[in-house]
């Protein structure tokens, strides 16, 4: 999909973060490239973008280094710390959108954060190997962690729902590079996708891929089929494989959770693997952050 480029000044980029574990959100880009089909950003950026099909355009915000600069500079004065809690690449896009390879702006916000001696915890999340390129900065920071969103094994599936994502053998090979060369990573397990991923030999699988990736830690989300994601995604099974749409509303309820929630436990018992907030996350039952 050939991707609109718009490129702005932004007023703000170290922003209050509503996400559970985060204090901190850096989006260099508005929109995503991925256009993933169960992405929950799409509703978010909607408002700036009301008629635009998501994974079409990308709003780049030329000036975040220089902004993140100032900001960090104003946050040191008023907390007398080069530690402000945990910020996190990026909420409502991906980090590592192809147009980083050209724009570079998560690097140089990278750059600004390690000559800044940023002291508290960075983390980055995407579904790019194109993170690698910036292992000589990773490794300068203090407290950093990247983490691959892993929602199959199988890259028909990825690229199926992830549609214009690096399949996911890409990001496991990744995770292993990162690994090798000494950057802790985890992997989002999130949205648990129905029929795909759903019983315990599927989990099982999935943890002894990443466990042999090196990974350290994982992260597990129910699917978020609020009205809106539904009604993008459903329209996308409904013309490209309407057999999955019972499969996908089976999956909504208290019970299925409940449910595959016990299988996850166990599959986790015994492996020494931290999950990410203590439980398998679901967005409803999180608390909303002021
Ligand atoms: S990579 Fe993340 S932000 Fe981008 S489309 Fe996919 S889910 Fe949305």
């Amino acid at each position: 999909m050939l991707t609109k480029i718009n490129e702005l000044q932004a007023k703000t980029i170290l922003t209050k973060s509503g996400l559970p574990g985060a204090d901190w959100v850096i989006n260099p880009y508005r929109g995503c490239q991925m256009g993933c089909m169960y992405c929950y950003a799409a509703q978010i950026a909607r408002w700036k973008h009301p008629s635009e099909e998501w994974g079409s355009y990308l709003d780049i915000k030329i000036n975040a280094p220089e902004l993140l600069k100032k900001e960090l500079t104003n946050l040191e004065t008023k907390n007398k710390s080069k530690d402000f809690g945990f910020i996190f690449f990026s909420s409502v896009t991906d980090p590592y959108t192809p147009l980083e390879a050209k724009y570079h702006l998560t690097r140089s916000c990278l750059q600004v954060l390690s000559d800044f001696g940023y002291e508290g915890k960075i983390g980055i999340q995407t579904k790019s190997p194109l993170v690698l390129k910036d292992i000589d900065i990773l490794k300068l920071l203090k407290n950093v962690q990247v983490g691959f969103t892993v929602t199959t094994l199988d890259d028909k599936v990825s690229r199926f729902l992830e549609v214009s994502a690096p399949p996911v053998s890409e990001r496991i090979r990744a995770l292993k590079e990162l690994s090798r060369r000494g950057v802790p990573t985890y992997a989002f397990i999130g949205p648990l996708l129905p029929h795909f991923m759903n019983s315990k030999a599927d989990i099982n699988h999935l943890l002894d891929t990443l466990q042999d990736a090196g990974v350290a830690e994982v992260w597990f989300e129910h699917i978020n089929l609020s009205s809106k994601i539904k009604a993008r995604l459903f329209e996308y099974l409904e013309t490209e494989s309407p057999n999955l749409i019972p499969e996908f509303e089976k999956a909504d309820n208290q019970e299925y959770r409940d449910k595959f929630n016990q299988v996850i436990y166990e599959c986790l018992e015994g492996r020494n693997l931290k999950l990410g907030l203590g439980k398998v996350i679901f967005h409803h039952d999180l608390p909303q952050k002021k």
